[in-house]
């Protein structure tokens, strides 16, 4: 998961990146593919897991994008944004 975000970070420059802005992503994205994650699992076939497995991981690269998307817009309250730097 951790690694998805890293892949996925670049993607959105204008992101924060801090641990704060890190874990409501990670949390997001985890909150939103988990219980279909479980529904699937429950009732999987072995031989079905390694292609659901990617599916998975695609249902998450999804899952983080809207999660930087919503972090980057929506801050939460009194977070600390990094210094302004587009002046410079
Ligand atoms: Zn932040």
């Amino acid at each position: 998961m951790a690694r998805e975000y890293e892949r996925l970070r670049p993607t959105f420059p204008e992101f924060c990146g801090c641990e704060t802005c890190r874990d409501d992503v990670m949390v997001f994205a985890l909150n939103r593919v988990r219980p279909r994650y479980v529904t699937r699992r429950r009732g999987a076939v072995l031989a079905r897991v390694r292609m659901e497995r990617d599916q998975e991981l695609a249902d998450l690269s999804v899952a983080l994008v809207e999660g930087f998307r919503r972090v980057h817009e929506a801050p939460r309250p009194g977070h600390d944004r990094p210094p302004d730097h587009s002046t410079d």
